[in-house]
């Protein structure tokens, strides 16, 4: 058993193909513990996770990238984040008592969508076609047709981990006409197992041994919430003084719980004072 959350990034030094394989361990554990997911709707968020990090590895910007959906199938919600640190977080939210539906039935009339969030510049949105059974084929479906990018991507979650393996031929690459077919026959001989469980110098050296491989350092991914108790705040701000009251009034604390991280956040009557002011009376 391979226990690591790891990032590895190579190239294919005689052409212009890119590669990325991810495997997460306890950073998966950590995101599916808080919760009781049904084993489909937990493989689902496990190989989005995986996939975020991929995303988030391709792009030369600081923020997140996410994959969002809102069902109307057995999924109503799947949130899956990863920053430029490599830190991710997700929740998914539905009912799934078939292990063998497809995204698209899972998801129902809903739609997926890539969000990328720079810290500084326009958030970009690009909707994923769900034509393909899995999320690895719906992804390559989106880079093919809306990015104009060769790609394969697979990705695979057993419950305890998840990992991706991803490929992405560079526009303009010239010198190994050949290259992106050899590689990407060979990528797909990748069985899920392998990619789980085979540490990334085994897997990586298993397929590719005949090619030159450049590889970068690998880079920790590891579970990772951004909540905290001033944007926590900043929520109650938006929803207003009066209705913040009128919760108080019912109970005696505010309790907000963060779904991704499940941390508790309490506020009471003094929070809202200093928050609000003191309550209007009436
Ligand atoms: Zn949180």
């Amino acid at each position: 058993m391979n226990d690591s959350d790891t990032l590895q990034r190579f190239l294919f030094d005689s052409g212009d193909v890119r590669g990325e394989l991810v495997q997460l361990d306890s950073a998966l554990q950590e995101a599916l513990d808080k919760h009781d997911y049904p084993p489909a709707l937990a493989a689902l968020l496990g190989e989005s996770l995986a996939a975020t990090v991929l995303l988030s590895a391709t792009l030369k910007m600081n923020g997140r990238v996410a994959l969002q959906a809102r069902g109307t199938g057995s999924v109503s919600l799947l949130v899956a984040e990863c920053n430029d640190q490599r830190g991710v977080r997700g929740i998914i939210h539905g009912s799934a008592d078939n292990d063998q539906q497809q995204l698209g039935e899972l998801l129902g009339q809903g739609q997926l969508t890539i969000i990328l969030e720079p810290e500084n510049g326009q958030r970009y949105q690009g909707i994923v076609p769900l034509e393909s059974p899995n999320l690895s084929g719906c992804l390559q479906d989106y880079f093919t047709r809306s990015e104009q990018l060769s790609t394969f991507i697979l990705l695979a979650c057993n419950g305890q981990q998840a990992a991706g393996l991803m490929l992405q031929k560079m526009p303009g690459s010239t010198r190994d006409s050949d290259l992106w077919e050899r590689v990407t026959q060979l990528a797909a001989t990748t069985s899920q197992q392998e990619l789980l469980t085979l540490a990334p110098d085994e897997l990586l050296h298993r397929l590719f041994h005949e090619e030159q491989l450049q590889r970068y350092p690998t880079q920790p991914v590891a579970f990772y919430c951004h909540c905290s108790r001033e944007r926590t705040e900043n929520a109650l701000h938006t929803m207003g003084a009066q209705e913040c009251y009128e919760m108080l009034a019912k109970e005696s604390t505010i309790a907000v719980n963060c779904q991704f991280c499940n941390q508790h956040y309490r506020f009471d009557q003094s929070d809202l004072e200093r928050l609000f002011g003191p309550p209007e009376r009436h």
